[in-house]
């Protein structure tokens, strides 16, 4: 069957009124914060938040504030008419795309930062990213008053802190997980692949090597974060156009480093790749 087109706002009081009137009329709303081009992995958040909600509303934003000095705002891929189509076809009501100034007024002042767990791990290589990322979700809690916000495992550090931002807070706001959606020879998809030259795309598929290597030994055994880390690291350097910004073992609730595995664990591990730099994870259920 065809689904009608999801409709494009892009001033916040209009958005922010249709979900207000949807909340008044008993409905639960579902909001999925994203930066656009999208794949199937974002597809699959939208999919779950259309099979859990009366309302989606998917936003689609490149957030100017979370991107460093040199990184790669002006080159993030952008297709708003593909994505239109992509998320109509899975039945999205409405997507939010608002323009830099409507987001961000003159003389814009306020920041949340979740301290420390934004300045470990991918934060500190990206300067001000995750303050970018938390200062625009509340402003999206806020602009889309949802009860329930979709967020994707594969950005797993993204995923703690705002969880912890929500707590901290006391938004009135359910966060859900969805499982990373990967390519058939198990590289996470994400916007960025598009950076890949041919050989680089091949040799991706290094970081979620390393992370089956991790899940084999923990299968087998071994609970030293530093073996596990070490045989990570010799998978990926097994692949030349590679090169390992971080790995991380720690607990998957504030991101602190384990020497011994116990419990909920977090692998995550982050990589240059030509142009692109990859990032991929696993959690890991240890009794
Ligand atoms: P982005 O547009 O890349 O900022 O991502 C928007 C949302 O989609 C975030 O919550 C991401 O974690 C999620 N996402 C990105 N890639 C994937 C993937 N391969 N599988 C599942 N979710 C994803």
């Amino acid at each position: 069957m065809e689904t009608p087109n999801a409709e494009i706002v892009s001033e916040k009081a209009r958005i922010r009124r249709i979900v207000e009137e949807a909340r008044a009329a008993g409905w639960t709303v579902g909001l999925v914060p994203t930066m656009g081009y999208f794949h199937e992995g974002h597809l699959d958040l939208m999919r779950l938040a259309r099979a859990e909600c009366d309302l989606v509303v998917v936003t689609l934003f490149v957030n100017p504030t979370q991107f460093g000095e040199g990184e790669d705002l002006a080159a993030y891929p952008r297709d708003l008419e593909r994505d239109s189509r992509m998320a109509s076809s899975v039945g999205v009501d409405y997507i939010f795309h608002p323009g830099a100034r409507e987001m961000y007024q003159e003389g814009f002042a306020t920041h949340v930062e979740v301290e420390g767990l934004s300045r470990i791990m991918c934060g500190a290589s990206r300067e001000g990213h995750f303050r970018g990322v938390t200062t625009v979700v509340a402003k999206l809690f806020n602009i889309v008053p949802a009860q329930r916000a979709y967020f994707g495992q594969k950005d797993a550090q993204q995923l703690v802190i705002i969880r912890k931002m929500a707590a901290d807070l006391d938004f009135a706001i359910e966060i859900v997980a969805v499982a990373t959606r990967r390519e058939d020879d198990g590289l996470a998809m994400s916007s960025r692949n598009t950076y890949l030259a041919p050989d680089e795309r091949a040799q991706a598929v290094a970081l979620n090597q390393a992370l089956e290597r991790a899940q084999e030994l923990v299968d087998g055994g071994e609970r030293g974060a530093d073996r596990v880390a070490a045989a990570m690291e010799e998978v990926i350097n097994a692949y030349p156009l590679v090169n390992i910004e971080y790995i991380a073992i720690c607990d998957n609730i504030l991101l602190r480093p384990l020497e011994e595995l116990s419990g909920g664990v977090l692998v995550a591990l982050a990589a240059r790749v030509g142009k692109a730099r990859l990032i991929d994870n696993r959690v890991l259920e240890i009794e």
